[in-house]
């Protein structure tokens, strides 16, 4: 089970994509942010580090 982000809660700020020691974050082409299920590892270190709890576990 990998981490999620929600969309409705996400503000784009990137802190996730800078500190995935895994590099699972991905970013459309539109800005939106999403966690790549085969590369996340679930360390939990998304949903330590974003400041609106837009990521949790899936
Ligand atoms: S749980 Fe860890 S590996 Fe998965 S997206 Fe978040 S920081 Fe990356
Ligand atoms: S840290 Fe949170 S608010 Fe920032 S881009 Fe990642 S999921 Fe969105």
């Amino acid at each position: 089970m990998a981490h999620k982000i929600d969309l409705g809660k996400c503000i784009s700020c990137g802190t996730c994509d800078v500190e995935c020691p895994r590099h699972a974050i991905i970013i459309s082409d539109e800005g939106k942010f999403s966690i790549d299920e085969e590369k996340c590892v679930d360390c939990g270190i998304c949903a330590g580090v974003c400041p609106v709890d837009a990521a949790s576990k899936g």
